[in-house]
């Protein structure tokens, strides 16, 4: 049940220290434009699917900036927590849309529920699956990373099944793959 493992604290926590091992290394890295050091510049969320009970550093998106005069470009670094600018975490995003529709409609109906997610917004993260990510460069390439090929009508339920462990696991891996498309430059 995706559910009991969306509402379980503890993956965020996991989650928090995978994006700061991701934002370490772009750190590491430096300016992009003009190889200058990169500065802490992270900048507040409201996101929603999340339980009530997590702390404030859950609603922080973060994010670098070039501490050069001149520069001052900012880098945001790849996230396994926030998709893009959707309000919604990748977590329940991609939670609530591996659930085949008609196979486990309870579930389905159960975690749109708990979301708060309407039918329509549910319908449309689906088509977004199918129409927009699966024609993206990103999953052109990332796909063939892939041992066995996800069709693009299985997506993203498909690509989960694709990693080994249980939910929660496989939710983790899934959110890492798909961290490159949080970028700026790999514009969700
Ligand atoms: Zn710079």
């Amino acid at each position: 049940m995706y559910q009991s493992v969306l509402v379980d604290g503890r993956l965020y926590g996991l989650l928090l220290r995978i994006d700061q091992e991701l934002a370490g290394s772009t750190q590491a890295e430096r300016c992009r434009w003009c190889g200058g050091r990169l500065d802490r510049a992270d900048y507040a969320r409201k996101p929603r699917g999340v339980p009530p009970e997590l702390g404030p550093e859950h609603t922080v998106r973060l994010s670098l900036c070039c501490a050069n005069e001149g520069c001052r470009r900012r880098h945001t670094p790849p996230s396994v927590r926030f998709l893009g600018r959707r309000v919604y975490v990748g977590a329940a995003i991609l939670g609530i849309t591996a659930l085949r529709p008609g196979a486990r409609g309870g579930e389905a109906r159960a975690l749109r529920a708990w979301l708060g997610v309407s039918g329509r917004t549910l319908a449309r993260w689906r088509r977004w699956w199918q129409e927009v990510f699966a024609t993206s460069g990103f999953w052109r390439n990332a796909r063939g990373r892939l041992r066995t090929p996800v069709p693009a009508h299985a997506l993203p339920g498909g690509l989960l099944q694709r990693f080994a462990g249980d939910l929660q696991t496989q939710l983790i891996a899934g959110l890492r793959f798909l961290a490159p498309i949080t970028t700026a430059a790999g514009a969700m």
